[in-house]
């Protein structure tokens, strides 16, 4: 019993939502992009936040879980328990746990994910010198509101900016994917877009607290502009396969062992699902709950549950609609001078799954948007899809018995990758094989648009 409330205690004191002001947040590195504008962007409120190295404390991740659990809890787990060893090595007696914060974000539902930042406490808990390492987190229970961890006054603020990062992140991934493959020099791209990262996190840190989101559109058109200049006009389109799957696994290329990369050196043209998605897929799946719980409180004639709902209804109407204009403005000033692909509505994949009977918002996980990501791949023309998950990823699974019957049916090539570390002995085959099949799919197409 004792132990029981000292769990307790531990999970609710030591992983919680409180004010991260003046302590060093340690940020996961997720998608490379992604994870340092999220960065700049608590700098910019002055939160000193770091990105940590990932993927180097992958045996420290493995040694502290028993096989059971999502190969990203694994991963972030290294990366901390890394990160901190590596740190007290630095500091000696100077070493101070109070003064950082762990950043891990949670979502809720069926899945594990809920979990990690709890499981990742009891394990931090096995090192004595780490006990006092907090914990925090967003939940996408209340669409990842920051209003917990900083000042009201500065959260609502600071959100919209780390929402505006999150897109540009989306658009310099894309750019990437647009150019990389058609560049003239091997290796330019990347040199290029990493000079740019660096622009993008210093002009997000010096921007601040002044909401001057048009000096961030700027640098990304001029970005954009520079970057066109990468490509060789003489190299002909490549077959374009679009990635979906669990968030972590598609975006980080250490866990996914570079896959990107891979189908890009067997002569394809790739667009993984974005980052934005994710948030807009939890805004949108909030706005559908509430829209419930207006409709039980209706027939109950429940005047303050009618009352609450409204006012969570008007919420979440206001923070979709900014979204959205902030994700297209966010993109028109790349599509002035590349064609990029453009993002996925939310409303739009869900019309998919109701119109195909295939699977129901209702269910809820990212297979919904997943299966409406793939089945909107199908409908413009890609020439291939693969799913990305960690091993054992229940979602993913499903997409997985969803999906390739579909595909096959409709004869678009479909790979399934799964990851847990390991190096499969057959997955470079795999890989060639499908974009084999992307490249028959291409000339076909081609073909039968010019007969
Ligand atoms: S989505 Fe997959 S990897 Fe993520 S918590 Fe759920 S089961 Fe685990």
């Amino acid at each position: 019993m004792q132990q029981q409330e000292f769990f307790k205690e531990r999970l609710t004191k030591s992983v919680g939502q409180f004010d991260i002001t003046g302590k060093t947040l340690l940020v996961p590195d997720m998608s490379p992009f992604g994870a340092r504008l999220l960065t700049s962007s608590f700098r910019a409120y002055g939160v000193p936040a770091r990105v940590m190295p990932t993927y180097t404390g992958l045996a420290l991740g493995k040694e502290y879980t028993s096989g059971k659990e999502c190969f990203p809890c694994q991963v972030t787990l290294g990366d901390i328990l890394y990160f901190l060893q590596q740190e007290k090595q630095r500091l000696g007696a100077d070493f101070y746990p109070g003064d950082y914060v762990y950043f891990m974000p949670e979502a809720d539902g069926p899945c594990r994910f809920g979990m990690y930042n709890k499981m990742h406490r009891l394990v931090l808990d096995k090192f004595p010198e780490f006990e006092d390492v907090n914990i925090t987190y967003l939940s996408s229970t209340d669409a990842y509101s920051s209003s917990m961890i900083m000042p009201p006054e500065k959260s609502r603020l600071f959100r919209r900016l780390a929402y505006v990062a999150t897109i540009i992140s989306d658009v310099l991934d894309r750019v990437v994917w647009r150019v990389r493959p058609y560049e003239r020099v091997p290796g330019e791209t990347d040199a290029f877009m990493d000079q740019a990262l660096q622009e993008m996190q210093t002009r997000i840190e010096q921007m601040g607290e002044t909401r001057n989101f048009k000096t961030l559109f700027s640098l990304l058109e001029d970005i954009v502009v520079r970057a066109k200049e990468l490509i060789d006009p003489d190299k002909p389109r490549r077959p374009r396969i679009g990635i979906i799957g669990e968030i972590y696994l598609r975006t980080h290329p250490q866990s996914n062992q570079h896959l990107i990369r891979e189908i890009e050196t067997y002569g394809g043209e790739v667009v993984d699902a974005s980052l934005g998605e994710w948030f807009n897929f939890v805004a949108y799946s909030n706005l559908r709950d509430t829209k419930r719980l207006w409709r039980i409180a209706w027939k109950k004639g429940d005047v303050n549950g009618l009352f609450q709902a409204s006012r969570k209804w008007l919420d979440y109407q206001i923070e979709i609609k900014y979204q959205m204009w902030r994700q297209d403005q966010t993109y028109a000033r790349a599509l002035k001078h590349l064609d990029i692909e453009e993002d996925h509505r939310i409303a739009s994949l869900e019309k998919k799954l109701d119109n195909d009977r295939l699977f129901n918002f209702d269910i809820g996980t990212e297979a919904a948007i997943s299966i409406g990501g793939a089945l909107a791949y199908v409908h413009e023309n890609y020439d291939g899809v693969v799913n990305v998950f960690p091993f054992t990823c229940m979602p993913s699974t499903i997409c997985s018995a969803i999906l390739k019957p579909i595909l096959l049916e409709k004869k678009v090539p479909f790979l399934d990758t799964s990851y847990d570390g390991s190096i499969q002995p057959n997955r470079d085959l795999a890989i060639r094989t499908f974009m084999y099949q992307a490249q028959q799919r291409k000339e076909k197409r081609e073909q039968k648009n010019r007969d």
